[in-house]
């Protein structure tokens, strides 16, 4: 093993191993930008009784199930949308480990928390999504510059596509009732990772996640806790259909090559 093989397998054990605390993080900067303020304000607090939570109440996922479920302040019953962002960054870490060759794996784990970050901001930190949505655009004109992943021109085409289409979006997205446009903000990403064919598919797949994922999320909101916004819905269902894109668009296309 060279010395390049031990450092990037070093880095999918650390960054898999700390992925719980990168959905937290992101967790608490989407509820602070929600309500206005920093994710550098300090410490974290009891959303019930507004005591300081201490580092044994911090801990990804762990904190939670130790808890059964509630705060250990003042028992009240944790939401379930604090631990869904930890688990998903674990299952999408482990994931990719599991799917992809040793040569994607660390661009998959970029992939993974980018797509995630931008999901959870898209309503809250509509600019921040924006931002980051560029950063994931950039990794994969990257990626395919480089060779990682397949042709260039068909996925700079896709991000002008997905650029094009999510500036009209934001145009829309100014009127109140337009604001799941928002999720737009995915789309020159998706085009820059995928290539214009796959696009198509993974817009098509997370329409389906999107309203899913409503559905299931209003199911299981409590009464004192506000609906779930479409275009949260909308941004989690686009990240999830560029994420299947990803770690499977390859397969499928040569699966239809093949058939016909
Ligand atoms: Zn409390």
């Amino acid at each position: 093993m060279t010395f390049l093989e031990a450092l990037n397998l070093s880095a999918i054990f650390v960054l898999t191993l700390v992925s719980p605390m990168t959905g937290s993080f992101l967790k608490c900067w989407a509820d602070r930008a929600a309500s206005g303020k920093s994710v550098v304000d300090g410490r974290s607090f009891c959303d019930a009784c507004g005591k300081t939570l201490t580092a044994r109440d911090l801990i990804p996922i762990l904190s939670w199930v130790f808890a059964g479920g509630k705060s250990r302040c003042c028992a009240t019953p944790l939401r379930w949308t604090l631990l869904t962002p930890e688990l998903t960054s674990l299952l999408l870490a482990v994931w990719a480990v599991l799917t992809m060759p040793l040569n994607l794996m660390l661009p998959s784990l970029i992939v993974a928390w980018l797509l995630q970050a931008i999901a959870l901001l898209a309503v809250p930190a509509p600019r921040i999504a924006t931002i980051l949505g560029m950063v994931l655009a950039m990794f994969g004109l990257g990626f395919a510059l480089t060779g990682l992943t397949g042709q260039i021109d068909a996925r700079l085409l896709g991000f002008a596509l997905g650029l094009l289409c999510a500036t009209v979006a934001w145009t829309g997205a100014s009127d109140p009732r337009a604001r799941y446009l928002q999720a737009a903000t995915l789309l020159p990403a998706m085009g820059a990772l995928l290539g214009v064919a796959m696009m198509g598919l993974a817009i098509a797949v997370g329409v389906i996640v999107a309203i899913v994922h409503a559905a299931i999320s209003n199911m299981l909101r409590r009464s004192d806790e506000d609906q779930v916004a479409p275009a949260t819905s909308l941004a989690i269902g686009l990240a999830s259909g560029t994420w299947l894109a990803w770690l499977y668009g390859d397969s499928l296309l040569r699966a239809l090559a093949y058939g016909f």
